[in-house]
């Protein structure tokens, strides 16, 4: 059985990182993510897909192969991921429990089925940028709200669309005005 408990249990690091600016510069530069008991290497940045941060994780699509799937399906009947089913992630270094990919989840838990989530207190983050290595809890890595891109796509595509009747109806007043006039010129 995993222990669930600790994902709850928030790095309450006092160091948090209040100013979002510094915070977004990292975020969105190369960033490797480390096992903070062994250094083995997790992910990258480029895998990072958001946190979560009900349970305290990192959502990533892809991980190395220095994480371990964990082959036996396990499912928790209470807590965070109660009525889940799940398999265990293990650090190939030093064989620590990191994380979990969801299989079968209950309704709101949907968006993290098939997603790896590992644990942001048990590593730390090494930023290329500035050599620099930081607890994973000091950093915020929730991306734009998927809502917020989608609106935004939306609005691009209805500009489109607008634009482009604009052209056709500009098409189609030319087309008009061709045969007209091909009338006229033959009458
Ligand atoms: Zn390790």
């Amino acid at each position: 059985m995993y222990d669930f408990e600790s994902f709850q249990s928030c790095d309450t690091d006092d160091q948090k990182l209040e100013n979002e600016s510094v915070n977004q510069a990292i975020v969105e530069n190369p960033v490797t993510f480390h096992c903070g008991q062994c250094n083995t290497v997790w992910a990258d940045s480029r895998g990072i897909c958001g946190e979560a941060t009900s349970s305290n994780s990192l959502i990533c699509l892809e991980v190395t192969q220095d994480v371990t799937i964990n082959s036996g399906r396990e499912w928790s009947l209470d807590g965070l991921f109660s009525a889940c089913v799940y398999n265990t992630l293990q650090c190939a270094g030093c064989l620590c429990l990191m994380g979990v990919i969801l299989y079968s989840t209950p309704q709101h838990l949907t968006a993290l089925r098939n997603l790896f989530l590992l644990k942001k207190d048990k590593m730390y983050c090494y930023i290329f940028s500035t050599g620099q290595t930081v607890k994973a809890s000091t950093l915020n890595f929730n991306v734009t709200p998927l809502g917020e891109r989608v609106s935004e796509l939306r609005q691009l595509i209805q500009e489109t669309e607008s634009h482009l009747s604009n052209v056709s109806a500009v098409m189609d007043d030319t087309r008009t005005n061709e045969a007209t006039s091909s009338v006229q010129s033959t009458s």
